[in-house]
């Protein structure tokens, strides 16, 4: 793609960027869909996320992730958010036009599209997730709008647990269970485990939440939103049993994918998403 006069800017906004992907990914969508854009890394610093941002839209910047620490914060910053956004209180989307800025998160859709991608439904299922961070928020509020049966929220700290809780059943008439790991055993028959913590991420390859492997026994999918290692530990264990498991690629590809939608106001097509879904995983891995 050659930058001229008619680039559009896109870029990404958090602290520490430098191992960031989405570079990769909305360039070669881009060049892919020949759309005239170019996406680069913004290091900002804490404190800085407000100018970033008002600098971003007086620059007449296309659009910007947003990314660690500032999902929550970037909140106070929009003039309009779309209702995914609203219900998980936190954006990884900005789109910048007619002088005013618009919040997205397409975290939530991401999950969903790799997971569909997988072969994975979420009606009718009993579902464990390991956190109640950001990224569990998200997944937690995306199964109950699928109609899960039941979600089982554990995490270290339970007051998040009870919060997430709370804000699932304000949204969903769902039976949800908030509890800590030691918890755990006392719960049987779970369909789905969704580990949504850091714990595992490299260079921590031998930590992870779930440690025995009896766990896994007559789960039906084992998913990690963690992409790199490929593999968690956690995942590892799934595997030793014979579960089905996902890790995090396909979400961090989907969510850029909807993101670039929403900038261009295009839909990639499937020819298209199969192609770049390879060239990255071929770029990752
Ligand atoms: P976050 O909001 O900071 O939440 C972190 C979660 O990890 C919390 O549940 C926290 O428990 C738990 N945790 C952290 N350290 C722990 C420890 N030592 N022991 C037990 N639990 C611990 O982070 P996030 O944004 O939700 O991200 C969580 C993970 O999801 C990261 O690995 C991130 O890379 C991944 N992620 C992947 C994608 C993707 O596209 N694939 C997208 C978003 C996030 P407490 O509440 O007790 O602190």
């Amino acid at each position: 793609m050659k930058i001229n006069g008619k680039t559009k800017v896109l870029g990404l906004i958090g602290c520490p960027i430098e191992h960031t992907m989405s570079p990769f990914i909305h360039n070669l969508l881009a060049n892919k869909m020949n759309i005239n854009i170019i996406y680069l890394p913004f290091h900002v610093e804490k404190g800085n996320l407000k100018p970033a941002m008002l600098g971003a839209k007086a620059l007449n910047l296309l659009g910007t992730n947003i990314t660690v620490p500032y999902k929550v914060e970037a909140l106070e910053l929009v003039d309009f958010l779309d209702d995914r956004a609203k219900l998980i209180e936190a954006i990884n989307t900005v789109k910048y036009f007619n002088n005013k800025i618009y919040g997205y998160n397409t975290d939530a859709d991401g999950f969903l599209l790799s997971c569909i991608k997988a072969g994975i439904t979420f009606q009718n299922k009993k579902i464990c997730i390991l956190g109640a961070g950001g990224a569990s928020k998200a997944i937690s509020l995306i199964c109950a709008e699928k109609k899960a049966k039941k979600l089982i929220i554990a995490n270290r700290t339970i007051d998040k647990a009870n919060l997430l809780k709370n804000t699932i059943q304000k949204n969903f008439n769902i039976e949800v269970d908030a509890i800590g790991y030691n918890e755990l055993k006392s719960f049987s028959n779970i369909d789905i485990c969704i580990q949504t913590t850091s714990i595992g991420m490299h260079p921590n390859y031998n930590d992870s939440i779930i440690n025995e492997n009896d766990f896994f026994k007559n789960l039906e999918w084992a998913i990690d939103l963690i992409y790199n290692p490929k593999e968690t530990k956690f995942l590892k264990l799934a595997k030793e049993k014979g579960i089905n498991t996902l890790n995090g690629f396909g979400m961090l590809f989907f969510q850029a994918v909807k993101a670039f939608e929403i900038w261009n106001d295009v839909i990639i097509p499937e020819s298209i998403i199969e192609e770049c879904y390879q060239l990255f995983s071929d770029y990752i891995y």
